[in-house]
């Protein structure tokens, strides 16, 4: 059996596993991502999941971006380390194979389109719904990366020419709208606060007390979901993705989140092609990204 070994680096975790062409993982592992030389976990890592194992043909990696595909460099914003850090160059140094580098959210939506909820679709959108808003595209079954990279920031299309500043510099961008933090930033500025005793005021706190039916924190994924179905709209209307997924810690808010979000995308879209878009909660989950950098190698060694 063939194998090719997938890594999935991001600010908090590192994971890495030999995955087969039906996508089975024979071996894995994680390691906390380090303040500094996350390069020397990274090696540790490989090292840990390859000795004895099959042999690999490739390497794939998702990272977090940004990251420029030309020069194969990496720029994490939640690793500080990593400033156009070479990861590519520095992972085919180490493992002697051919290595491909995406990023980590069109990992995710190459993961579920190949054994996730987005099995059998034509072209979907993949979306990851936490802290900020990521995404990517997958086109008759292949990524569509761009020229360098960036392709598929459906975080950063703006659903208001006319709305605030997006830490991005863009006005009126979905994330301003729909991340975790700007979800709870809206309800606590709208009057909401959580019950006494929370820790704090987060996206997961302000989810159930939708699902209690708090008017605000109603109101709260109301407004997030309408901004994602305008997103959503628009990306179908450009290039006629057939399914879209929702992953990420804000999608485990459930039906708060994905009934406003099917209301609004009904109101919103108008073509039939546009309208028929379906839209699923991710299955993988977590291990969305790993499966995609796996699918990313093994699209290389067939290219
Ligand atoms: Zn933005």
């Amino acid at each position: 059996m063939n194998h090719v070994l997938a890594i999935d680096i991001g600010g908090t975790k590192l994971a890495a596993a030999l995955v087969d062409e039906e996508g089975s993982a024979s071996r894995s592992g994680t390691r906390p991502t380090p303040r500094t030389d996350v390069m020397a976990a990274l090696a540790s890592l490989i090292e840990e999941v390859t000795d004895g194992g099959p042999p690999a043909q490739a390497v794939g990696i998702g990272c977090a971006g940004p990251l420029d595909l030309a020069t194969g460099t990496v720029s994490p914003v939640n690793m500080p380390s990593w400033r156009g850090f070479p990861v590519r160059d520095e992972v085919q140094k180490l493992t002697e194979l051919p290595t491909v580098l995406a990023g980590d959210a069109q990992c995710f939506a190459l993961g579920e389109h190949w054994l996730g909820a987005g099995r059998g679709s034509t072209s979907l959108l993949g979306i990851v719904v936490s802290t900020g808003i990521g995404g990517g595209l997958v086109i008759d079954g292949a990524p569509l990366l761009g020229p360098t990279g960036n392709a598929g920031h459906v975080g950063h299309m703006s659903i208001d020419v006319n709305g605030e500043r997006c830490t991005c510099g863009g006005r009126g961008c979905v994330e301003h709208y729909a991340s975790g933090p700007n979800l709870t930033r809206w309800a606590l500025e709208n009057g909401w606060s959580p019950a006494a005793g929370a820790d704090k005021a987060d996206a997961r706190l302000l989810a159930e007390a939708a699902a209690a039916g708090e008017p605000v924190a109603v109101a709260a994924f109301e407004r997030g979901g309408r901004a994602l179905a305008g997103m959503i709209a628009s990306t179908v209307a450009a290039v006629e993705v057939t399914t879209v997924v929702v992953g990420g810690g804000v999608s485990a808010a459930g039906k708060v989140l994905f009934e406003p979000l099917a209301r609004a995308l009904d109101d919103i879209a108008g073509f039939a092609f546009v309208r028929a878009v379906e839209i699923k909660q991710s299955t993988l989950g977590v291990r969305a990204s790993l499966a995609g950098a796996a699918n990313l190698a093994w699209q290389a060694t067939t290219a």
